[in-house]
Parts: C-alpha cells; sequence; structure tokens
C-alpha cells in the first residue's frame, strides 16, 4: 500500500477532534478537569472507567488499558490499519490525502479496502437515489407514497431505486474507477460465470449507515411481481457490513438517543422513517436479523447509564410470535440490560408505519407512550399458556413464573413483580413468594423454558397491549404510578374512587366494605386509605368539605394531585340524575368488591387443593364452609352489579 503523507497525517490528526470522532459510538459526560468518560466499546462494563482529554488527543480506559489517539481509536473500533483509519477520518473531514508514490485520493486504486468499499457504498447510494426519478422507479415511487412518504421524505432517508437490469451499478462504479473485486467484496455485486452482476434488481433502497455516517450497506424491498427473490434483501456480510451490529437510522438517530436516553426498536425500514416523521427520533431497525448482543452494546455505549436516570431501550413488535420471541430472546442474553428495558405492543397488531397511515403520528407517540417492562411483557406472555379461570392453571401458572422472578437480577424488583402476579392470579402475595423461594431460583438462565410454550394463545397481551401495571416502579423516582387503565381491573379501581371522592353520601353504606387489600393498584390502595383516614366515605356529604378532608391525610403532595384528578375526571356513565348516579356508583363498588371476592376465592381454592380432606379434616372443613359463603357473597355482588 502506498503511503501517506506524513504532512497530510498531522493534519488529519490535527482536525479530528478526538471527542468528537469517539463521541460518534460512545456517549461522553464530563469527568471534570476538561476530560470526558464514558462506557468503554473494548470491555463490557456497567460504569464509565474510558476516558477522553480532548485537549491532549488522547483516550484511556482505566478499565481494560487501552488507550492512545484518536487513529488508535479507530482504527481499533473499525477494525482498521493505520492507513485506513487515516483516510477514514480524512474523508470524514473533507481532507484530500497524498501518497508518498504519487497519485491524489480521487484515483489512487492502492488505498485500503474497507475505505474503498464506504467510497463505492456512497456512490452506490448516490446513484440509487438518482435512479428513483427515472421512469422505470414509479411502482417504487408509489409505494412510498401509499404509505404516505413525501419526495422529501425519501430524500431525507436516502431512499433510491435499484434498475432492473443486470449491470447498471456495475457499470456505473466501474467508470468511476471501482474494480470487480471491489464490488463483489462489498457485496455490492454478485460475481457470475460471465463476470459480476448487480445484487439488487428493480427493489427500493435504503443505503444503511454505521455511527458515522459512511454507508456500509443496503436494505432492498421487492416491488416487481416477477422477482423471485424475498420480500427484503440485505447485503451480505462485508468487511464492511456486520448485520450483527448494524442499525438502521442510527446515524439520525444517534444524537437523539444519546440527549433523551431512549432507543426505540421497530421492525423495518418503513417504520424507522414513520416513527422518526412522527416524532420519535430515536427510532432504529436491526436490518434482517434478530436483535442481538452486538445491537445491546452499541446502543450501551449510547444510552450512557447516568446515576439518577436510566436509559431505555423499548421494543415495539406487531405483537406476533416471532416479535414476542426476539423480546425473550434479548431477555435471555443480557438481563443486566433488562430492567431498562421496555416492550411497546399496538393492540391491532399496527407496526408504526401502518399506525401513522391510519391514526396519524401522534398514535405513534401515544404507542411508544404505552411501554410496559419487559418483565411484565415476560410475565403475562408465559401466564397467557396457562387457565387462570382453573386452580390447577393458576397453580401452574404460578410454577411457571416463579424462576423467572426468582431470575431478575435486580433484587429490588422482584418484590415488585411477585406483588403483580400475585394480583393477576388472585393469589396472596405470600404464596407467590414462597413459591419463588422454593421452586424460583432453578433454571434462571432460561426462566421462560420448562413450562408453556410463551407463544401460546394470547388473549391477554393483546386485549391489555402495553399495560403498564404498576411495574413502572422500576424507576424509584416516580412513586406513585398510576396503573394502566385499560386493564377493566384498574379501570374499576379507579371508578370506584371516583365515585367515593365525587359522591360520598351515594356509595356511604357499600365502601364501608371495601378494604385496602381490595385495590391491586398501589396508587389506589394509597387513596383508599386517605379515604378512610378523613373517616370513610359518607361520613361528610359536602364536596369540597370531603375532598379537603381527603387531601389532608394524603401522605405527599404527589399523591394530592392523583386525588385531585380524581375528583374531576368525569365518571364513565351517562347518568346524572341522582338515582341513575347511585346505582351506578354501588355496582362499581360492587364490582371492586366482586373482584376482591375472586382473589380470594381462588386464594381458598388452592389452598382447599392443597389440603388433605382425610388427614387434616377440620381444616379442609373450614376452607370449606369459608369457600361456600364467599361464593355465596359474591353472588350477592354480581346480582348488584347487574342492578338487580
Ligand atoms: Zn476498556
Amino acid at each position: 500500500m502506498a503511503r501517506i503523507k506524513d504532512s497530510d497525517i498531522a493534519l488529519v490528526r490535527d482536525r479530528s477532534r478526538v471527542d468528537e470522532v469517539i463521541g460518534q459510538v460512545v456517549t461522553l459526560k464530563s469527568a471534570g478537569g476538561g476530560s470526558l468518560k464514558g462506557l468503554c466499546p473494548f470491555h463490557d462494563e456497567r460504569s464509565p472507567s474510558f476516558h477522553v482529554t480532548p485537549s491532549k488527543g488522547l483516550w484511556h480506559c482505566f478499565g481494560c488499558q487501552e488507550g492512545g489517539d484518536v487513529f488508535a481509536f479507530v482504527q481499533q473500533h473499525d477494525h482498521l490499519g493505520f492507513s485506513e483509519a487515516v483516510e477514514k477520518l480524512a474523508s470524514q473531514y473533507g481532507i484530500e490525502l497524498h501518497y508518498e508514490q504519487g497519485g491524489s485520493s480521487s484515483t489512487d486504486k492502492l488505498r485500503g479496502l474497507r475505505t474503498r468499499l464506504a467510497e463505492a457504498h456512497k456512490a452506490a447510494a448516490a446513484y440509487y437515489v438518482e435512479q428513483l426519478q427515472g421512469p422505470e422507479a414509479s411502482v417504487g415511487r408509489e409505494f412510498l407514497t401509499s404509505r404516505q412518504f413525501t419526495k422529501e421524505d425519501a430524500e431525507h432517508f436516502g431512499v433510491g431505486y435499484s434498475l432492473q437490469g443486470w449491470d447498471g451499478l456495475t457499470k456505473h462504479l466501474r467508470s468511476k474507477g471501482f474494480t470487480d473485486d471491489e464490488l463483489v467484496k462489498g457485496g455490492l455485486a454478485v460475481q457470475g460465470s460471465r463476470g459480476p452482476y448487480d445484487r439488487f434488481r428493480g427493489r427500493l433502497m435504503w443505503p444503511i449507515r454505521d455511527l458515522s455516517g459512511d454507508v456500509v450497506g443496503f436494505g432492498a424491498r421487492k416491488l416487481h411481481d416477477d422477482d423471485q427473490g424475498p420480500k427484503y434483501l440485505n447485503t451480505p456480510e462485508t468487511p464492511l457490513y456486520h448485520k450483527s451490529q448494524v442499525l438502521y437510522g442510527i446515524d439520525l438517530a444517534r444524537k437523539e438517543i444519546s440527549k433523551s436516553q431512549q432507543a426505540v426498536i421497530v421492525e423495518g425500514y418503513t417504520d424507522v422513517m414513520a416513527a422518526h416523521l412522527s416524532g420519535v427520533p430515536t427510532a432504529v431497525a436491526t436490518c434482517g436479523t434478530a436483535f442481538g448482543v452486538d445491537h445491546i452494546k452499541v446502543l450501551r455505549r449510547l444510552l450512557l447509564d447516568q446515576e439518577s436516570s436510566r436509559g431505555e431501550v423499548i421494543f415495539t413488535f406487531d405483537g406476533d410470535a416471532a416479535g414476542r420471541k426476539a423480546a425473550l430472546k434479548a431477555y435471555d442474553e443480557d438481563q443486566r440490560f433488562v430492567s431498562q428495558t421496555y416492550v411497546a405492543i399496538e393492540s391491532e397488531g399496527r407496526d408504526p408505519c401502518d399506525l401513522r397511515m391510519e391514526e396519524g403520528p401522534e398514535a405513534v407517540r401515544e404507542l411508544i407512550a404505552s411501554r410496559v417492562p419487559l418483565f411484565e411483557f415476560v410475565i403475562r406472555t408465559t401466564l397467557d399458556g396457562f387457565d387462570l379461570d382453573s386452580a390447577e392453571g393458576r397453580v401452574g401458572a404460578l410454577r411457571a413464573v416463579a424462576p423467572i422472578i426468582g431470575g431478575i437480577r435486580d433484587k429490588a424488583l422482584r418484590p415488585e413483580y411477585a406483588r403483580l402476579v400475585a394480583g393477576w392470579l388472585g393469589l396472596d402475595v405470600a404464596t407467590v413468594n414462597t413459591e419463588i423461594r422454593e421452586h424460583g431460583f432453578k433454571n434462571t438462565r432460561q426462566p421462560s423454558r420448562g413450562s408453556r410454550p410463551a407463544e401460546a394463545a394470547n388473549t391477554r397481551i393483546e386485549n391489555n397491549a402495553g399495560s403498564s401495571g404498576e411495574a413502572m416502579a422500576v424507576a424509584p423516582a416516580t412513586q406513585w404510578v398510576l396503573p394502566d387503565q385499560r386493564e377493566p381491573m384498574y379501570q374499576v379501581e379507579r371508578e370506584a374512587l371516583k365515585c367515593a371522592i365525587q359522591f360520598p353520601h351515594h356509595v356511604g353504606s357499600w365502601y364501608g366494605s371495601v378494604e385496602s387489600l381490595s385495590y391491586v393498584s398501589e396508587t389506589y390502595r394509597a387513596i383508599h386509605e386517605s379515604i378512610v383516614a378523613a373517616g370513610g366515605a359518607g361520613s361528610i356529604t359536602d364536596g369540597s368539605e370531603w375532598v379537603e378532608a381527603v387531601l389532608v391525610q394524603a401522605p405527599d403532595d404527589g399523591l394530592r394531585q392523583h386525588i385531585r384528578a380524581l375528583t374531576v375526571e368525569p365518571l364513565q356513565t351517562s347518568h346524572d340524575d341522582d338515582n341513575g348516579i347511585r346505582d351506578y356508583a354501588t355496582s362499581v363498588v360492587a364490582r371492586l368488591l366482586e373482584m376482591d371476592a375472586t382473589r380470594r376465592i381462588a386464594v381458598t381454592k388452592g389452598k382447599l387443593q392443597r389440603t388433605n380432606p382425610i388427614e387434616a379434616k377440620a381444616e379442609y372443613d373450614q376452607l370449606f364452609t369459608e369457600l361456600v359463603d364467599m361464593e355465596e357473597y359474591r353472588r350477592g355482588l354480581r346480582q348488584r352489579v347487574a342492578g338487580e
């Protein structure tokens, strides 16, 4: 290889700021004294020991002892030789290089392969963009229009079109001085018996860029009926393109991900476009492969953990089995990451692209906002394999989820999930905890296996998509979290509180039977306790005086804010006369009591199941009587709910 002139090397070193170059890959924050730090890209770490000193142009990791100047960084990070690293930075900073044995950068064929391939891809991307305006590409333009992408949108994302003929791109790049060997090695052309021909033909083309903005490959969608190939085709593994690491959209999303400490994983190229255009600029997609550990590593370095706030990675799946499997797989592979991982599922299975088309951009933003912690998602998905209406089903479900909870490495999270699962299964928390203690610590590496398949009939997830439950307590800063109101159970809890606060005289006698544990949501339970502490519903009839009395009992302003919201939120009934409201309010409270009774009945049935009717006859009979009484009580409540 020809040698780059020393003066040029010095110029590149001078112009490429080490913090800027490293900052493309690693989010850096101040470490004091003009120094910066971040998570080391060369070893796995949780707290930053990777330091950069811009004034000296140097970096060093105190964890793995790697270090050097800006060239050393690029060499090591991109697996390049020294000259290639210089060339990469030169092209990034627009510096023309000169070589000792003559020739300038534009004609020199002896330069590093990686640099040559990057240049070939850049030229190819420009060529494809140009072809999108031609007559043959009308089908491609129609595809974009049908998904509500404008010409400007396509330009912003660099979308192009590859001609149907055999060698349009190959000829074009040859004329630019690229060799057949380079085109084949770069994955742009395929070696045929009569010479190389274009890999992508008659397809819509998305350029895939790396963090520094270099085009490293393409994603290509089929457009023509006579195309025998798969719907999507991607660049194969090349010295430039490593599918386990590339994320489509990362070049555009990088800064936002680092700034907002959030990354959204969507499934396809059009979803990335739709998300960005809908105001979710942190969206990226894997390219023809499942999200894996290498992708996690790329994102983690951008989502530098801060002590106060942890970065979030939100997966959107269309709720199909494959998407669910991907989430479970990510969970299996890197648990340290998992408490920062969320899942957002669209209730009707629409992806962000469809959602934007049918409901508009705000629906895409709402979908992302409706995220659920991954653990909650995994647990629910596992529960879906069981018939929770039967005692056997509940016990089986508990057996299956216990190892998942036991496998949560963050110990502070375990009680939260134990409580949630208890609520979902209608069991008491102690039962769940016992199961976790006894069976929760086996098989923790593969928690979702060994039970029922996680992708079984999935009504629960589908119906309650995006439920945030209370597992949001993952973030300690948000103390009084509201549960997801799409969950019918929480709707009833909220309505009951509204009735007790707004119409205490209507619910008074019924509300007296409500206990703290009738509320599964901790926030709602705390509000209920404020109501009880204020004397209970019906103790004071006057509206504002009553609300004040409840507010005074609330432990803090956070909860008071939720109570105020409940005082003004309209009831979910069309009745506005006294009798109508009274009937509605009593039926809501009866429903709350009924749900509570159902949970208790389940617990008693469970106990009964485990009690030997001969050996422990007295206990068995006692439980049996209790069960009969509770069922009788519940029948009465059901009649009340039905308004009889
Ligand atoms: Zn290191």
